[in-house]
């Protein structure tokens, strides 16, 4: 093989007419077309094709197929349904699986039926046949523990996302320029601005309709509770736990939550947040936006700054952007949102797979240089050319009117197979002013360590099934009613606490904090 290697360069050196079919040549894992079954389940498509139709073959498997002789041939159960635990459950249900399961949240799954047998350990099979994947893990090590099993066995090849910030605090600067205000800087001087926003008529209507913080997703409410020093979650995912000096906590039994929710539900009632925040739902952004009525929000630096753009024409002055977070009651910037490095998305070799082999090795291939260009950005030459050694997207992706990444979803890139992300992507469609605020928040050491999560054995699991949903339940359930201001939360403290106790979150503690020393060697 290695004189083979060197024979091809030698070659390309001669002639550079040769180059690309070599470079094919040097992915290619079977002589002769190989089909290999798979399950594709996520949000944007139920199915491995265009939308999830498995007639509709993505561009970017065509070329995969090219070059690795490899065919993925789409048998995805759940195709009827969006859930994707329904999906997951139909498909291990139905006994006989395909070749490879792939899709959304498919991490607890495989962590839990992949040592029964169900899915095929991967840690052999990738130090002997996956060298691009055994060089990412071996750079990122923490991130390999974070997706073995309880058994120590790596069961999925995960969606692996680049880049650093994900959310950002964003404000209306028109309005800030109008009342003549700065940039706040802590939360008492964002206090006095959401004030203003409330009082002082900036977009200029004659009628008190300001709506000061706003949030697309009802849960960036509880992000305010960071600027007194609480927590919300230690994850991307949203009430999730964090680590708290070494150990799992969950940051809704915290005395720092109890004091930060008082002043929480003190904006509410004053009215510097969004009345109807727990129901205006997704489109909010889009509405209090183009309304010209919210003032300030948290959410996504890309897609949050297209809107200077987008609305350009339609608001007088509109200026939407990034500030620093300002520094809490104990005088802390700190951005609690961030891209989690690894996903619990990815896909898994099944048991009745005959070639582990192959599919390792076609796993691989999307951690090579060029499987990777195809996983993020499509077809060279026609959604993206190389120019200087870059990926860079063509005007007409740029420039359609719609999200590039939906345009990625239809080819067949971006998609929840395991592959690393790669952020040239999404920083070539960040507007300016979403790039300057990047820039700015690379200034201050604002990000925390995230938790990866934790696989628990069959018991830990029993414990944390019995236990959690309903105290996630409960605790979910009280936080809105104190925002709205049933009950107070400093007088509800006790009865609360002693509740969560009586369910059980001591119980789902000590399971968190023994799968979380076996996983991390705490
Ligand atoms: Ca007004």
């Amino acid at each position: 093989m290695r004189i083979l290697k060197m024979a091809s360069i030698a070659i390309l050196g001669s002639t550079a007419l040769t180059a690309p079919a070599l470079a094919e040549d040097s992915h290619r894992i079977v002589d002769e077309p190989l089909e290999l079954s798979i399950h594709m389940h996520w949000p944007r498509a139920q199915g491995y094709g265009v939308g999830g139709d498995a007639n509709q073959i993505y561009p970017v498997e065509l070329a995969a197929r090219e070059l690795t002789g490899i065919h993925l041939i789409d048998e995805t159960s759940g195709k009827n349904t969006t859930d994707y635990n329904e999906a997951i459950n139909l498909l291990l249900a139905k006994g006989d699986m395909p070749d490879i399961v792939g899709g959304h949240r498919v991490k607890q799954p495989f962590n839990e039926f992949g040592p029964q047998g169900a899915f095929v350990p991967l840690n052999d099979l990738v130090a002997e046949h996956a060298p691009n994947i055994k060089a990412f893990f071996d750079a990122r090590p923490e991130l390999w523990s974070s997706i073995a099993a309880y058994d120590g066995n790596v069961y999925y090849i995960p969606y692996l996302p680049d880049g650093k910030y994900g959310r950002a605090w964003f404000i209306r600067q028109d309005w800030l320029d109008k009342l003549g205000l700065e940039q706040p800087q802590n939360v008492d001087e964002l206090y006095e601005v959401f004030k203003a926003f409330r009082d002082n008529d900036p977009n200029g209507n004659g009628v008190q309709d300001e709506i000061p913080y706003f949030g697309r997703d009802w849960e960036e409410v509880l992000r305010l509770l960071t600027l007194w020093d609480a927590r919300t979650s230690g994850s991307d995912t949203y009430h999730d736990f964090y680590v708290k000096d070494g150990k799992i906590a969950h940051p809704y039994s915290q005395e720092a939550y109890r004091d930060a929710m008082a002043n929480l539900a003190q904006w509410y009632k004053e009215g510097l947040i969004d009345a109807e925040i727990f129901t205006r739902g997704s489109s909010s952004r889009d509405y209090l936006l183009g309304e010209n009525l919210g003032g300030a929000t948290h959410d996504w630096f890309a897609s949050t700054s297209g809107y200077n753009v987008a609305l350009a024409d339609k608001v007088d002055g509109f200026n939407f952007i990034p500030f620093l977070p300002p520094a809490s009651a104990n005088g802390v910037r700190m951005e609690e949102h961030r891209r989690i490095p690894v996903k619990p998305d990815g896909w898994a070799i099944s048991h009745t797979n005959e070639n582990p082999v192959e599919t390792i090795k076609y796993f691989d291939f999307w951690f090579t240089e060029q499987g990777s260009l195809l996983a993020n950005f499509g077809i060279e030459g026609q959604t993206y050319d190389m120019v200087d050694g870059e990926p860079i997207y063509k005007d007409e992706v740029l420039n359609s009117g719609r999200a590039v990444n939906a345009q990625m979803w239809e080819v067949g890139s971006q998609i929840q197979r395991g592959y690393p992300q790669d952020y040239r992507y999404e920083w070539q469609w960040t507007r300016d002013s979403a790039r300057k605020g990047i820039e700015l928040y690379d200034t201050q050491d604002l990000l925390v360590d995230l938790f990866l999560g934790v696989a628990f054995n069959k018991d830990e699991q029993a414990v944390y099934d019995k236990h959690w949903p309903s105290i996630e339940t409960y605790m979910l359930e009280r936080q809105q009613a104190w925002i709205l201001g049933t009950g107070d939360i400093v007088a509800d403290w006790d009865d609360y606490m002693a509740a969560l106790n009586k369910m059980g979150l001591e119980d789902v503690l000590e399971v968190m904090n023994s799968a979380y020393a076996r996983q991390y060697g705490g």
